[in-house]
């Protein structure tokens, strides 16, 4: 159940501050993935596919700002959220000087609590459910806080995979998303479960969504996967 939950990339080279920050990262809920260098994080951005990343200015061998601006020009990364930290305000003046692409910059020393507040704005704007907010399609709403869903004003009871499912559709209505990227986002990529499982879940979400009556709003791919509209 674990990947549901927003993923953090932290990239930060001093031991005590990436420890600090990846226990309240943890805290709040988040997976958090560590890298010390550049080179290592931009291996884990291909790995982890995070959906926020901290990078730190200042690091051994290819800077931050050089991995921001590496990302931010790749077609598959470019829509990741990078929250930049700097040393000084004249640095963060550069990183805006720079236009390095860096969705949000927070100047060191930080407070853990403001950081975290950014982290939230940036998922807010991602991965709105996993941020507890209220989602719309057509004649659906999802409340990620209390877990309510209904249907034209219907409430619809939802076991707790296909909540799941259905928060991760309800994100991105449109997109299609392989049954490898159903199962990485909705079980997590640690727990073996085939690929059959989603067919299952996703008939079972269409069923409780059509129990009211309406139309099925899942659509089927063929040789692709599920979308939502
Ligand atoms: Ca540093």
């Amino acid at each position: 159940m674990s990947s549901s939950y927003p993923q953090v990339l932290l990239v930060e080279d001093e031991p005590a501050q990436r420890e600090v920050l990846a226990y309240n990262l943890e805290a709040e809920g988040y997976g958090v993935a560590k890298a010390e260098t550049g080179d290592e994080a931009l291996m884990l951005v291909e790995e982890v596919e995070p959906d926020v990343i901290i990078l730190d200015w200042m690091l051994p061998g290819v800077s931050g700002i050089e991995i921001c601006r590496r990302l931010k020009t790749k077609q598959e990364t470019r829509a990741i959220p990078i929250i930049m930290l700097t040393a000084r305000s004249e640095e963060a003046d550069r990183v805006r000087g720079l236009e390095t692409g860096a969705d949000d910059y927070v100047v060191k020393p930080y407070s853990v609590i403001e950081l975290m507040a950014r982290v939230r704005t940036q998922l807010r704007r991602v991965r709105p459910a996993s941020v507890g907010e209220r989602l719309e399609y057509d004649d659906i709403t999802l409340d990620a806080e209390t877990h309510r869903v209904a249907r034209s004003n219907q409430p619809i009871k939802l076991g707790p995979t296909e909540f799941r499912l259905l928060s991760t559709f309800m994100e991105k209505p449109g997109r299609v998303w392989s049954r490898e990227q159903l199962l990485d986002r909705v079980w997590g990529r640690d727990i073996y479960v085939d690929t059959r499982t989603v067919d299952v879940h996703v008939g079972r979400l269409r069923k409780a969504l059509c129990q009211h009556g309406g139309t099925d709003p899942v659509r089927t791919v063929r040789g692709a996967g599920y979308a939502l509209g």
